[in-house]
């Protein structure tokens, strides 16, 4: 007789990371995970090296150091801060706590992978709401909730997009839900966002017994090999992520380095910067060249290829790879896209002469 295995499980294709070699060369400039290329503060770096020095020891498990130092950047209660093995962990972890067999987790359309993946993990359904005009639709959301909905996500700004939802529709979300779902807004994208009319949805969770925030150091802060994020809960959810979490789920160098990169300002605002002056030059630079890039306000960018020109995706993508650069091929709706993170001055310019050529050609 074979073990037996949880079904749920079997309809789980396994993730797949963006790749990071072409023809089993290490490429030279991976723009296809959304990672930070100008790298964390040097604060962060000098953090984690003292770390090294004590290797022997357990880490904090009440991640105390992190969770004040967040709680200062942010201007937030250390005791409603958790912090996880990325925000994925976090996510995860709400899901196992508050989703059992059958249970609904309702998302968008092209809601991240790992929130499907964690509920089918769990015996939940997830449910899927199209977007409109590539953005996020409340309506949508709203029309699909049912008696079995137990949670909400949505990332806010969304991957792969880009795009954003205003406060004003997030509240009018909220407002739609009954007291008994979880709305789980996962801000990873949110510290790029200058715009007036956006939230990651703090005074949400402020207000409301039902709303979790999550973040992570993996994009802005240029730590993702550290696996470090945090979440922003009312206590009632706090007390139970504590019930579940394992005592030493994120590591002393991952939780020092953190620290130190979250009260780093002035460094998150170079970045931030750079990450704005370039998504205004590729805004500008694209569309003459006949590439449609949707109005992003995160560290990546999509790109839909004209369907008559003979200039697809599949074209672009290879001409990249071609000079080491390495995009990520994505599907929103029907139409395929390349979505492409913000690199460096140098890494941009390579990208820009890229598509400038295959264009031209
Ligand atoms: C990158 C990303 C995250 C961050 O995940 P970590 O586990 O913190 O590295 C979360 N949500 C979305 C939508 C992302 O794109």
């Amino acid at each position: 007789m074979s073990m037996q295995v949880k079904q749920s499980i079997l309809k789980i294709h396994p993730y797949k990371q963006g790749e990071s070699e072409v023809n089993g060369v290490k490429a030279t400039i991976k723009l296809s995970s959304n990672e930070s290329s100008l790298g964390p503060s040097p604060r962060a770096k000098a953090a984690f090296i003292k770390a090294a020095q004590e290797l022997n020891r357990y880490p904090d498990g009440g991640q105390t150091e992190l969770r004040k130092a967040i709680a200062e950047a942010y201007q937030l209660p250390a005791d409603q801060i958790v912090c996880g093995n990325g925000s994925e962990e976090l996510i995860q972890l709400l899901i196992r706590a508050y989703c059992s067999e059958g249970d609904e987790v309702l998302m968008s359309e092209n809601g991240f992978v790992m929130c499907k993946i964690h509920s089918l993990a769990q015996g939940a359904v997830p449910v899927f709401a199209p977007e409109k005009n590539d953005c996020i639709d409340v309506d949508a959301l709203l029309q699909r909730v049912s008696s079995k909905t137990r949670m909400v996500i949505l990332a806010n700004p969304n991957n792969p997009t880009g795009t954003y939802v205003t406060r004003s529709e997030v509240e009018r979300l909220h407002a739609g839900l009954r007291d008994d779902i979880l709305l789980l807004l996962d801000g990873a994208y949110a510290e790029y966002v200058s715009r007036e009319d956006y939230t990651a949805g703090a005074s949400l969770v402020q207000e409301n017994d039902n709303v979790v925030m999550t973040r992570t150091f993996s994009k802005i802060y240029g730590l993702s090999a550290l696996r470090i994020g945090w979440a922003y809960c009312p206590i009632s959810v706090i007390d139970i992520v504590q019930r579940i979490r394992t005592p030493f789920n994120t590591n002393s160098p991952a939780l020092a380095a953190a620290a130190a990169a979250v009260l780093d300002v002035d460094y998150t605002e170079t970045v931030r910067r750079h990450n704005q002056k370039w998504l205004d030059r590729f805004q500008a630079a694209l569309p003459k060249i006949g590439i449609d890039m949707l109005e992003s306000v995160t560290n990546f960018y999509l790109l839909r290829f004209p369907t008559n020109q003979n200039r697809t995706m599949q074209g672009a993508d290879a001409a990249l790879k071609s000079q080491g650069i390495i995009p990520r091929p994505t599907q929103v709706g029907d139409s395929q896209e390349l979505r492409i993170t913000i690199g460096n001055d140098a890494e941009n310019e390579a990208v820009l002469a890229v598509l400038k050529d295959y264009m031209a050609a």
